[in-house]
């Protein structure tokens, strides 16, 4: 590793498990100071003490803004100040458009649309008045694409694309950035609960299957891996991608481009 983040201090959302835990550990291993933020405390502690160095582990729902704000506020406390927040934390979301239920839809919508904007509003204010700041917004290509059986994730994921442009006009001339990350199919906790759900494009086939079949949809005929997902976030968070805001990196093996 190269220090790419070096004095860089980062809160990383969903760090118990798969892309943001992986997130939290890559930002750490260049240099970064980060706080781990999830809903699930053993996980979160874990990767906290697997980065070592007194990395902070926080619970939190961050559904909750009330939760939120004081995430934010232990964070600033803890680290000094934030120059990057990685809203990671997700679930899965199945269901169709006329047979979604409205509490599965009002806990999708919350947690992986309104807690990734609670991530990072009570962090905007020291980020303009230090003239910096990265956000970075986990999108997916179900915000993309039309997948069948994932409506209310789909329609959160697709708020998380506004919601990263809408920001980043609002706070460019603060020199705060906003950039989505929307990957393809990367194995972890999420997309097994997803298959048991019975949504996306494999519904009725069983996890291993399901995942073997949508490996080879994908042009690079393989899903990704957290690490290819957090090598994407490190070059956000970072002062490589500078004059980069407003965009959505997509990371797919190529699956949208056919
Ligand atoms: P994961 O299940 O491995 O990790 C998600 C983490 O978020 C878990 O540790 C969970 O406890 C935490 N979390 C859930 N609700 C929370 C809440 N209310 N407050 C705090 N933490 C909460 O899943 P993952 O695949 O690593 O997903 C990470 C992000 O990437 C999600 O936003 C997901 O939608 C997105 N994504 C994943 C894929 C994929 O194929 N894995 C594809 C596209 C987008």
């Amino acid at each position: 590793m190269t220090d790419r983040l070096s004095g860089k201090r980062a809160i990383v959302t969903g760090a118990a498990s798969g892309i943001g835990e992986a997130s939290a550990k890559m930002f750490a291993a260049e240099g970064a100071r980060v706080f781990c933020v999830d809903l699930d405390a053993d996980g979160v502690r874990a990767t906290a003490e697997t980065i070592g160095d007194g990395t902070v582990a926080h619970v939190a729902d961050l559904s909750d803004p009330a939760a939120a704000e004081a995430m934010t506020a232990a964070a600033i406390d803890a680290l000094g100040g934030v120059d990057v927040v990685y809203a990671c934390a997700g679930i899965a979301g199945s269901g169709t458009a006329a047979d979604t239920p409205m509490d599965q839809w009002d806990r999708v919508i919350g947690v992986n649309l309104t807690s990734k904007w609670l991530s990072f509003k009570f962090a905007l204010p020291h980020m303009v008045e230090q003239g910096s700041g990265s956000i970075i917004i986990q999108a997916s290509i179900g915000g993309i694409l039309g997948v069948p059986g994932i409506f209310p994730y789909a329609a959160a994921k697709g708020g998380c694309i506004a919601m990263t442009r809408q920001a980043a006009v609002e706070y460019g001339p603060s020199n705060v950035r906003f950039n989505g990350i929307a990957p393809g199919q990367v194995p972890t906790p999420l997309v097994v609960k997803s298959y048991e759900g019975g949504g996306g494009m494999t519904a009725g086939m069983g996890v291993e299957e399901g995942m073997r079949r949508v490996a080879e949809l994908y042009p690079l005929r393989r899903t990704g891996t957290v690490d290819e997902v957090a090598a994407l976030a490190t070059y956000l968070a970072s002062d490589e991608s500078a004059w980069t805001t407003g965009q959505i990196h997509v990371i797919d093996g190529g699956i949208t481009a056919q």
